[in-house]
């Protein structure tokens, strides 16, 4: 059986409630507690722990595993991956993306079933045009195929042996500077695939954000 590894450790400074960006109210309830509900209706998982910030534990929803996260997000995966019981394979999810639907999970989780694959990450085809720009932050050094490029988010699930090996296997300095777990298995020579997503899963960052989500919801989009 799956465990969901949820990371809501960030102080989220961006929106500006002065309470972490999990914690804050979205429509009618905490963002955290919109992502445990749609993880409590995915059959396979049977554990939910919460990284949350240190002094903000008792804010797990009932039924979870609290844990203190780290500095960096990738670090907040590690300890709750420590915290949990031993589930496989492994899901990860930022509490900042309330809104990703059930299907999701349950078609990443498919995928990682039928594949050989250590990781399936949700991800979407970008529809901007992507330019490198130089260390000067205005020269353009070249345009990227933009066919073959994919936004990555979370849900991204794990086979444990290889979020194991990534999280507990490289260095501090590494672990911390990675923004995506997937990223370490990469590092590792594992392989990955991606699921596409849909436009309903957006990440909170902003208040305009936050808007958005609720209107969202309120559309039952
Ligand atoms: O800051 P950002 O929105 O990129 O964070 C993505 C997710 O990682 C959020 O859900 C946030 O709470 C979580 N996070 C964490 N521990 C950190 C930093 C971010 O759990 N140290």
């Amino acid at each position: 059986m799956a465990v969901a590894l949820i990371v809501a450790a960030g102080r989220g400074e961006r929106l500006g409630s002065g309470r972490p960006k999990a914690l804050v109210t979205l429509a009618g309830r905490p963002m955290l507690a919109w992502s445990v509900a749609t993880l409590r209706a995915v059959r396979e998982i049977e554990q939910i722990v919460v990284a949350l910030p240190p002094d903000a534990l008792d804010a797990a929803p009932p039924g979870t595993v609290a844990v203190a996260g780290g500095e960096a997000r990738s670090q907040s995966v590690r300890e709750a991956l420590r915290a949990s019981g031993g589930g496989d394979p492994v899901v990860v999810h930022d509490a900042a993306r309330p809104l990703a639907p059930a299907a999701l999970f349950e078609r990443a989780l498919a995928q990682l079933r039928a594949s050989g694959v250590d990781a399936v990450i949700a991800a979407a085809p970008v529809s901007d045009t992507i330019k490198e720009v130089g260390a000067d932050r205005r020269t353009v050094e070249r345009t990227l195929d933009r066919a073959r490029l994919w936004a990555v988010q979370t849900p991204q699930v794990f086979r444990r042996a290889a979020l194991e090996r990534a999280l507990l296997g490289f260095d501090e300095e590494l672990v911390s500077a990675a923004t995506d777990d997937a990223w370490l298995i990469e590092r590792a020579g594992g392989t990955v695939e991606v699921v596409e997503s849909g436009p309903r899963n957006l990440k909170i960052t902003t208040p305009t954000d936050l808007r958005l989500a609720e209107l969202l919801l309120a559309e039952g989009v």
